[in-house]
């Protein structure tokens, strides 16, 4: 099933992603971890792509077993900028080959070693690229990123939403959001993409923060502003691992609260292939989701 059927439903739902194992040997546990996930019946989920595309057989195998098995559509993750041509090619055929018509197109981060290259001979620089070349390859639905703060190499708010828009005229069906941890931060990017033109369905990512280290990990990647009130949450209870479980579940549910009650239908949760996580707050969202 196309993601945008589902994101055309006017009652509140929500998705998990999962990212696939880095080596054969937690191949198991990994996909123990989402078959739990998947058991709780999200209406969709995600699973990521491994930077470079070096775990990108575990990304279709575990997209299958979730919707052959669990009867949960799901997302693939794949990304272009460190990839020729000819094996973006052949992932788009393994994609079809798997019947897996949801595809989340992205660039990538530029490997370190990378950075100062001259990109003008590089197969892929940007996401677009991909985005029109899975367009020209076959009936997928498309997702895209997008940034509520602003992508880390853009100059300005402008320049990023300039190019977002350009993304999404080449063939988004729909954008994911970076992780963010206030709500007013959405509220504003809405408006300003709204009003450069931008009309396809918006899914806020959230991404609960169960210990300290991961916040560390998640300011890094995304450069996400923390409000006071969380970083006071994790001052107290980051020292505590079941605390601190029970607090960041808690902010990530009344996030997810507050986006339903202003009218979003559909929130995105990086569960980080933690069942528990997810179970936590599917149990707290239980009345709302009609469950
Ligand atoms: P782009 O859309 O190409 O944007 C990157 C930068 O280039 C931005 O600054 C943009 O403004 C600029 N830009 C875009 N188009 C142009 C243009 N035509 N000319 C000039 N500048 C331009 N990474 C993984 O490795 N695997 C994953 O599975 C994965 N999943 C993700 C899921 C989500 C929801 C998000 C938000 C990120 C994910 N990432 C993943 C990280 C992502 O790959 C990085 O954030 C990467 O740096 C940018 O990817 P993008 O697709 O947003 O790139």
């Amino acid at each position: 099933m196309k993601l945008t059927e589902l994101l055309k439903e006017d009652t509140p739902s929500i998705s998990f992603e999962v990212f696939p194992p880095k080596t054969e040997s937690s191949y198991d546990s990994v996909r123990h971890a989402t078959e739990e996930i998947a058991k709780l019946r999200p209406s969709f989920m995600s699973v990521t792509y491994g930077a470079g595309g070096g775990t990108s057989k575990y990304t279709l195998d575990i997209a299958r077993d979730i919707k052959e098995n669990y009867g949960v559509p799901s997302i693939a993750h794949l990304t272009c900028v460190s990839s020729t041509k000819e094996t973006v090619k052949e992932r788009i055929q393994d994609i079809k080959k798997a019947g897996i018509v949801n595809v989340m197109a992205l660039r990538g981060d530029i490997p370190k070693d990378k950075v100062g290259e001259d990109r003008a001979r590089w197969d892929y620089r940007h996401a677009f690229e991909l985005v029109r070349e899975l367009r020209e390859s076959g009936d997928f639905c498309i997702g895209g990123a997008c940034y509520p703060e602003i992508h880390p190499e853009s100059r300005d708010r402008k320049e990023d939403i300039y190019y977002l828009a350009k993304k999404v005229e080449t063939g988004c069906d729909f954008l994911t959001t970076q992780m963010f941890f206030d709500n007013n931060i959405l509220y504003s990017f809405l408006y300003k993409i709204r009003e450069a033109g931008i009309t396809v369905p918006i899914v806020p990512g959230i991404m609960p923060i169960t210990n300290a280290a991961q916040l560390e990990r998640a300011i890094k990647i995304s450069g996400s502003h923390i409000p006071e009130r969380f970083k006071n949450l994790v001052d107290r209870f980051g020292g505590n691992n079941h605390a601190m479980l029970e607090a960041g579940v808690a902010y990530a549910t009344d996030q997810i609260i507050d986006l339903y009650a202003n009218g979003i239908n559909h929130v995105h949760v990086y569960s980080m292939n933690k069942p528990e996580v997810a179970e936590r707050i599917m149990l707290n969202l239980s009345a709302i989701l009609g469950r």
